[in-house]
């Protein structure tokens, strides 16, 4: 075929505006890397004596060198935030006679070179189809690599991972060590005729350590480690994904003892046959290859299939049938004393000060897994370095855990003073009314200083690691959680959007109070949960299993149950008023407030500053994100 005769004056294109485009400057644009938040606090610090906004670029004459420079040109991004944001700040700066002179310019001038980038992207699409047109024509082509199935021998990173570098998963291990065994001295085994499972699946939430205990199996056998990603099967024209499983065992087999590792092989082995919206061939291709694969191997060939998702419920049954992955083992979240040993693992390469007790910390960080402990020590790291100090301290890692759990901080976003008192009488009523409630975890920290999409944060932390929540205590979270609306609504007399998260979270959990938890007398000790998942679209959509009529009276059920929640938390926040007060003055003041000034304040005792950012007290715990009201 003459297919690369027809190609090549594409490929000169290509290569030729590639070149063009690199000579215009294309790829710089000609800043001098400033970002937003700088360009602000310039504007904040009166540097700025003049500046043009033109399309998303802004031009501003400086006060005094900045980075060595007077004129400076940063990139903003969205020009039309920039304008609303500081549209205060530039008339306050211009009557004043900071600001000299200013101009925003509609819209930038389209660069007469605009047309190359299309070329470019034309040009690139129409290069990787004839690759892979000729891949398919031509079985010298390197392009035909497309359907081998892209394996490691050995590991990735060159990195041997062993058992004592996953922690907290002890029981796991135990039954993994069996494969372990079986891996590397077969002959003790199948000479008494006993059969290991070839198919083991771990299962459990995302971050438990699953892809890291599968590559520890591999590293403590020392055998050969095949490993793909379910995903990887996706990527890929049609007919792809069958042939690359089909290779993946073949070498496997030829490798043996070796492992087969399968990591999300929820992506090709979902139920087949559920969902909307076809182009599901392809993975079903794919999946029927693996099982027919995992069919065609004995106990003999020395080959163990382990596989890793986070969502056994949507896999399809045929996969889990046995002589396929007919063990399952399950990797849950660790506990206060797995996490401690995680935490020793992953504190072992940084440095850390005197002050940093990875005890407390692990008690600090129920429900955490062993992912977000990692980059929990990760971002106390980076906060160090960023500082110029050389280890991290406990209060790095207070810092990190709120930055983790909420997002980081945004001092410079403008809050207009009328805002800040909103936020101030909102997170001091979901405050007062938890700190009246007995089953109600304590408060570790206020602020009104907006974080993530928050504009302020009440921050709770459970006193131990507890599993289940009795029905007082999801009702009292329930009051908490409407503390802030209720604040608003009395001490404002006006209601704001503020609230909508928390109404959520409660109306959520009254729900499941009572149709998920049976906490409901007139409905009964009954589920009337969901029946079956359906795929529709990118979700999963639960079907009903239950008449209009049950749907109707839990309707009423859960604005009777809220009701009553708002009713006591007025209650409280009415008696309390004077105190609430005090505590919105003190925010006002100080931004943030520590669970110890809040209780303070409480209890009619001094109130010390200067301990806005004390760390864990005692036993704390903020643990999912559920504990940020
Ligand atoms: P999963 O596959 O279950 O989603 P990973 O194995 O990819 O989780 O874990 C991601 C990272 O988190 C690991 O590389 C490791 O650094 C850390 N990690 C997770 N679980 C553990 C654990 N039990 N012990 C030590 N580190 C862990
Ligand atoms: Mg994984
Ligand atoms: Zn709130």
């Amino acid at each position: 075929m003459n297919k690369r005769k027809t190609i090549a004056p594409i490929i000169y294109i290509v290569i030729l505006a590639l070149v063009f485009s690199w000579a215009l400057g294309l790829f710089g644009d000609g800043t001098d890397g400033l970002t937003y938040s700088e360009v602000v606090s310039l504007f904040r610090q009166e540097q700025v004596e003049s500046f043009t906004v033109e399309g998303t670029k802004i031009q501003m004459h400086l006060r005094s060198a900045y980075k060595g420079k007077t004129k400076i040109v940063a990139q903003l991004g969205d020009a039309e935030q920039f304008r609303r944001e500081m549209s205060e700040t530039i008339m306050a700066q211009s009557q004043s006679g900071v600001l000299t002179s200013y101009h925003f310019v509609p819209q930038a001038k389209t660069s007469p070179y605009a047309y190359v980038l299309p070329i470019i992207i034309a040009g690139g699409v129409l290069l990787i189809l004839w690759m892979i047109l000729a891949g398919r024509a031509n079985s010298n082509n390197p392009m035909n690599n497309f359907g081998k199935a892209r394996t490691i021998n050995g590991l990735p990173a060159n990195k041997k991972v062993t058992f004592a570098d996953v922690q907290g998963v002890d029981e796991e291990k135990e039954e993994l060590q069996e494969v372990v065994d079986f891996l590397r001295n077969p002959e003790k085994f199948t000479k008494i005729g006993a059969r290991i499972p070839h198919g083991i699946l771990l299962s459990g939430p995302p971050g438990t350590g699953k892809t890291l205990l599968a590559r520890a199996v591999a590293g403590e056998a020392d055998v050969q480690f095949l490993s793909i990603s379910g995903s990887d099967f996706m990527e890929m024209y049609v007919g792809v994904g069958a042939s690359r499983v089909r290779d993946l065992f073949d070498q496997a087999r030829k490798m043996a003892p070796s492992i087969v590792f399968i990591d999300e092989i929820d992506a090709v082995g979902r139920k087949r046959g559920s969902g909307l919206g076809g182009g599901h061939d392809e993975r079903e291709q794919t999946l029927n290859q693996l099982l027919v694969e995992m069919d065609g191997f004995s106990h003999t060939d020395g080959v163990i299939v382990l596989a890793a998702t986070n969502r056994v419920d949507i896999l399809d049954p045929a996969l889990l049938r046995p002589g396929r992955f007919d063990r399952q083992i399950r990797v849950g979240r660790p506990d206060a004393k797995g996490r401690e040993q995680i935490l020793k693992v992953h504190a072992k390469n940084k440095s850390l000060d005197e002050s940093v007790d990875l005890k407390t910390i692990a008690l600090a960080t129920a429900g955490f897994t062993g992912a977000d402990l990692s980059n929990l020590l990760n971002e106390a790291a980076i906060m160090a370095a960023r500082d110029d100090r050389t280890a991290f301290s406990m209060r790095d890692v207070n810092d990190a855990m709120m930055k983790i759990l909420a997002g980081p901080e945004k001092r410079s976003r403008v809050t207009l003073r009328k805002d800040l008192y909103l936020t101030a009488v909102h997170e001091a009523g979901h405050a007062v009314a938890m700190y009246s409630l007995p089953t109600h975890d304590p408060v570790h920290q206020i602020s009104i200083i907006p974080r993530g999409d928050a504009n302020g944060l009440t921050w709770t932390r459970p006193t131990q690691d507890s599993t289940h929540l009795t029905r007082n205590e999801m009702y009292e979270r329930i009051v908490g959680l409407l503390g802030g609306r209720v604040a608003e609504a009395l001490f404002l007399n006006d209601i704001s959007t503020g609230a909508s998260s928390d109404i959520d979270r409660a109306t959520k959990l009254a729900r499941d109070m009572i149709s998920r938890y049976g906490m409901c007398e007139k409905l009964g000790t009954v589920s009337y949960t969901g029946g079956d998942e359906l795929f529709i679209g990118r979700d999963y959509q639960s079907t009903k299993s239950y008449s209009e009529k049950v749907a109707a009276t839990i309707d009423d059920e859960v604005k009777l149950l809220i009701d009553r929640a708002y009713d006591q938390c007025k209650d409280i926040l009415e008696q309390d008023r004077e105190k609430l007060q005090q505590v919105v003055d003190f925010l006002m003041e100080h931004e943030t407030m520590s669970g110890k000034q809040f209780r303070n304040c409480m209890e009619g005792e001094p109130v010390v500053d200067g301990e806005e950012n004390a760390m864990f007290d005692q036993i704390s715990s903020p643990d999912a994100p559920e504990n940020m009201h």
